[in-house]
């Protein structure tokens, strides 16, 4: 492998001279602040939130063993994905490589920065490929993106794949692990220092049940993660978001037991759909959701929309045939989908 950061940073971004905000040029101890135009009252709410999250990096630190140098913090993962594009990508000119299916908003953040997007499918069991992905890159290449586990296919994605793709390509490899607290063991966090390329997306959207707060995570090289902080906003996460996300993550265990909670209710769902005429195919799920098979996504999706019970329909999506993406609930929620889709099921489709 030949990756050089300096080769791929945008010209623009190596020269680029940061804004430095009041609390940027002063960050020890002290007791009158009268460096940033702030109203004096109603404190804690008159006061800029910490630019560099170190409070929040901290706790994440010890969480994830993964230094506070190495993590970067953004208003939900959408911020470094578009940040990734900005930092690396020359809007006209650079492509990146992408599965398919996966999570929309790459495309999106390639779209908005001009940037063209190579999709390269998944096999048919939504696998992945590394010999076709790495073939459809080029010199102009510079960012692959993989999600795993995938959204909306729900699978993890081969770990000797994956790691073949970040040790033979000469750009970044991004890996969206926004599910990956349903499945920890699949994680190549604990080997994020061995890949100078590799950036992992996770969030506190999914597990943590905090996706109201928007608060998205990448971890990498330090260098690369200055490259993210040098051109986010100043005070990207508010004050609001800092104190929820400090206050939770003092309680992984909450999250281990929802995450106990979802995996066994996925099990049950599991078994009641596959019951029911209606499904015609359940996919592996590692993530807490499950792709479904169904005999008519579009008519399942109303019918079910007729009971205000809400899924995803994924019909227009590559190699998702009839299928519909179903979130996995409590089991009460879960119940009123099976009886709903039971009453479905009894009408000629
Ligand atoms: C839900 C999801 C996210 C989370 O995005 P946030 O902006 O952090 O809420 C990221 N990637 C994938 C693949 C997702 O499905």
């Amino acid at each position: 492998m030949n990756f050089n950061l300096q080769n791929i940073t945008r010209k623009n971004i190596s020269s680029l001279q940061p804004y430095s905000s009041a609390r940027d040029e002063f960050t020890g101890e002290a007791s009158v602040f009268l460096d940033a135009n702030e109203n004096p009252f109603n404190a804690p709410w008159n006061r800029y939130p910490d630019p560099r999250q170190l409070e929040l990096k901290i706790r994440l630190s010890q969480l994830k063993g993964v230094s506070t140098p190495s993590i970067f913090l953004g208003n939900g993962s959408d911020e470094p994905i578009d940040l990734l594009f900005r930092a690396f990508c020359e809007p006209g000119i650079d492509n990146v490589v992408a599965i398919s299916p996966t999570y929309g908003m790459y495309r999106v953040a390639a779209d908005i920065n001009n940037i063209s997007y190579r999709e390269v499918l998944l096999e048919e069991d939504f696998s992945l490929n590394a010999g076709k992905v790495l073939a459809a890159t080029d010199s102009n290449s510079k960012m692959i993106f993989l999600c795993s586990p995938n959204n909306p296919t729900g699978n993890a994605l081969d770990q000797t794949e994956a790691v073949r793709i970040v040790t033979e390509f000469n750009g970044l490899v991004v890996l969206d692990e926004a599910y990956i607290d349903f499945c920890p063991e699949k994680s190549l966090i604990n080997v994020l220092n061995q890949f100078p390329n590799l950036v992992l997306l996770q969030t506190l959207s999914k597990a943590w049940g905090l996706a109201g707060i928007r608060l998205g995570m990448a971890f990498a090289s330090p260098e690369i993660i200055s490259i993210l902080s040098k051109i986010k906003y100043p005070y990207n996460i508010n004050l609001l978001t800092q104190e929820k996300a400090v206050e939770m993550l003092q309680f992984p265990d909450q999250k281990e037991s929802w995450v106990e909670t979802i995996l066994l209710q996925k099990k049950k769902l599991i078994t009641e759909l596959s019951k029911l005429p209606v499904v015609l195919k359940i996919y592996p799920s590692d993530a807490n959701f499950i792709l479904v098979q169904t005999t008519s996504a579009k008519k399942i999706y109303l019918a079910l929309v007729d009971r205000q019970i809400i899924v995803r329909d994924r019909s227009k999506v590559a190699l998702c045939g009839e299928a519909l993406r179903i979130t996995v609930g409590t089991e009460g929620e879960n119940q009123l989908l099976i009886e709903a889709l039971k009453e479905i099921g009894n009408w000629k489709m």
